[in-house]
């Protein structure tokens, strides 16, 4: 008995540990890309070209620096963190802080990991068109720009995950890239509609996703004279710009964090980590390690210390008769070389 509590106490300070950034530099350094290398040296196969982990940073810097900086985006998203933050220190107060996070925890579940990311990127599960169109509209509050673009960006990481072609890599140019700033570097793929429509053939033939399209910004700032009503300037400030900024970055850690630190459950040929404070903050998202594995599973969280809300709550859906098809991930089995590529695509998943 004792023996067992100490093994789960080792067990959870090895996993959790990792999740921050100097303890995952000293405990999972070249631990990934496994499924990705030829066995005999950290050689990592980039579409059917062995090259070395310094080789490939390379040349990922280097597309990424062949991009045109998009002012628009640069401009807009420094106002925006200027507001925000001018707004907590001048109006600052503990209802607006607490209003801030109530919204923060609520849209960002349901509008964004349940329906943006699980629902619609990857199909793992199907819910009443009432009920998916109400979680896009909260997903709308996030303002995170036309949800077919996202759903696009999505599906075009997983397909390029950490390789040339992903949007935002850690690999080449760094943490803080994969975070916020290759926003600031333009890519036809973001911002051209007729190149990202390509990658959700789903969506595009559904009117309610085409007008959500092209009115998200007012779906975000509906909630504007709703708080104005409530609370004046100070409910505006903290449910507005200062929710949405921690909101933003709450979604970008699932792209930085989430593959730079953290423990790796599977060898996927990604930089994928699961991390657990990204778990808990957005809601299961942090088991991304897992989610690369099998990325149409509804669920994340594997392990029993793997937290996962918004899978409660599809669970919760599912027995109340409304949710189905709900994909599961396949029991735990440490991935084997026939199943890499399985991984790799993220097909792992059983229903
Ligand atoms: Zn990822
Ligand atoms: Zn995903």
């Amino acid at each position: 008995m004792g023996q067992n509590v100490r093994s789960i106490i080792r067990s959870l300070f090895s996993h959790y540990l990792r999740s921050f950034p100097l303890m995952a530099q000293a405990t999972t350094i070249n631990e990934g890309q496994a499924a990705g290398r030829d066995g005999k040296s950290a050689m990592i196969n980039v579409n059917g070209e062995w090259m070395t982990e310094d080789a490939l940073n390379a040349k990922m810097k280097v597309l990424a620096d062949a991009r045109p900086i998009t002012w628009n985006n640069a401009i807009l998203l420094t106002i925006l963190h200027a507001i925000a933050i001018a707004g907590a220190v001048t109006m600052f107060s503990w209802d607006g802080l607490w209003l801030s996070l109530i919204l923060l925890f609520t849209i960002s579940p349901v509008g964004v990991t349940f329906c943006y990311h699980r629902m619609l990127s990857h199909k793992a599960f199907k819910v009443p068109k009432w009920l998916e169109y109400t979680a896009a509209l909260i997903g709308g509050l996030s303002a995170q720009g036309p949800i077919r673009s996202w759903v696009a960006a999505h599906r075009i990481h997983h397909r390029y995950s950490d390789m040339p072609g992903d949007l935002h890599s850690p690999r080449g140019k760094g943490f803080w890239f994969s975070h916020m700033v290759h926003l600031f570097y333009d890519d036809p793929r973001m911002h051209d509609e007729k190149i990202w429509s390509k990658y959700t053939p789903d969506l595009n033939n559904q009117k309610f996703y085409l007008f959500m399209d092209k009115a998200w910004w007012l779906v975000a700032m509906s909630i504007l004279p709703v708080l104005y009503y409530f609370g004046g300037w100070t409910y505006v400030m903290w449910g507005g710009p200062i929710r949405v900024i921690l909101m933003l970055h709450l979604t970008w850690f699932v792209n930085s964090a989430t593959h730079a630190w953290g423990y790796r459950t599977y060898p996927t040929r990604d930089l994928s980590r699961n991390n657990w404070w990204v778990g808990i903050l957005a809601a299961g998202e942090g088991w991304h390690n897992n989610h690369h594995a099998q990325a149409n599973s509804a669920r994340h969280g594997q392990r029993w210390y793997e937290i996962d809300v918004t899978w409660y709550l599809i669970w919760t859906l599912e027995k109340l008769g409304l949710a189905w098809d709900v994909k599961r991930p396949r029991p735990y089995v440490q991935a084997t070389s026939e199943r890499e590529d399985e991984l790799a695509l993220g097909q792992g998943v059983s229903q």
